[in-house]
């Protein structure tokens, strides 16, 4: 399979070569005396080629921004609808501490180490340990059947403040046949975001405010979509112990992983989904449902649906 960072790092490359030889291109052979007795000892570049090249550059940009700002909103317009036709609504997932507990390697006392790889190929395990980016990694418990049955009822998405690298490297691991995030492009990461430390729908193609439900153990990063999110338990798969990490064991006898919180929220998303559409019927007719998508909103149904727990969790 062709591995799409080599490609965009090779055009990188390629695109720079030409970029720089473009640039040397004007200069003349001076180790050439007689080429270069006409030549004018003004610089190359006068003001005039500069503007040139400016003008030119942004004029260019200018053309396709343009083209993007008029094209875009249309390209996800119609995506949105055919979410709706589909009867799907958005799901939106954060990685660590929701769907997963990943450590580095090196920071995993020997003893623990140990433990963790004569677990990591046992058949069955939701423990990886992931030799390239040095990290082991624990799926929560149930995240395979969950996402599974989400695919059923919601378009997935990913969106994590991890590098993008990791989210992709997770993505394939969760998704190997890229099924659930579209080939890990439904996947934003850290340097898709455009405030720091804090996430927002506006960066996402497909999701947005009306059709959307947000999952992730940190609240405050939403902090313009808090009536789009089910907030879940912090998972933590491993402690933190004097600098190095430790798995939680009860008496000695191993860890502890019970965790049913993916459970109780897969429920509830059934739930969600089941109201809205039961709420909301699709219309057949195309103009029908581009007002449609326009109208609906997933946002009253989740908050009617919550409990008083204080925890954010809806109960249908
Ligand atoms: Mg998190």
């Amino acid at each position: 399979m062709v591995n799409k960072d080599a490609i965009r790092t090779a055009l990188c490359i390629v695109c720079s070569v030409i970029l720089f030889l473009s640039i040397l291109s004007p200069t003349p052979p001076f180790h050439e005396k007689d080429a270069v007795e006409d030549l004018s000892p003004r610089p190359y570049f006068t003001i005039r080629n500069c503007a040139l090249l400016f003008i030119t550059i942004n004029g260019i940009r200018l053309v396709i921004e343009f083209i993007y700002a008029v094209f875009y909103p249309l390209y996800v317009g119609k995506k949105r609808q055919s979410y709706f036709a589909q009867k799907k609504l958005c799901l939106v997932l954060d990685l660590d501490h929701t769907l997963l507990h990943s450590v580095n390697i090196n920071d995993v006392s020997n003893d623990e180490q140990k433990y963790l790889n004569s677990r990591v190929s046992s058949v069955g395990s939701s423990l990886y340990k992931h030799d390239r980016m040095g990290k082991y990694i624990k799926l929560r418990p149930y995240t395979r059947e969950f996402l599974k049955e989400a695919s059923g009822m919601f378009i997935l998405f990913i969106y994590t403040m991890a590098s993008r690298q990791y989210a992709q490297e997770i993505g394939k691991l969760l998704d190997p046949n890229g099924v659930l995030f579209n080939n890990n492009i439904n996947i934003v990461s850290r340097e898709d975001s455009t405030i720091i430390n804090k996430k927002n729908l506006d960066v996402m193609a497909g999701p947005y405010e009306k059709n959307t439900i947000i999952i992730d153990d940190t609240e405050h990063v939403w902090a313009e979509h808090g009536e789009n999110l089910i907030r879940i338990d912090r998972y933590m798969y491993f402690s933190a112990v004097d600098g190095s990490y430790k798995l939680k064991k009860d008496g000695g006898e191993g860890c502890v992983d019970e965790d049913e919180a993916l459970k109780s929220i897969s429920e509830v998303l059934h739930c969600v989904h089941k109201m809205f559409f039961e709420s909301f019927p699709v219309p057949q007719a195309y103009h029908e449902l581009q007002e449609y998508a326009k109208t609906v909103d997933v946002r009253p149904i989740l908050k009617e649906s919550r409990n008083n727990s204080g925890k954010g969790a809806p109960n249908c």
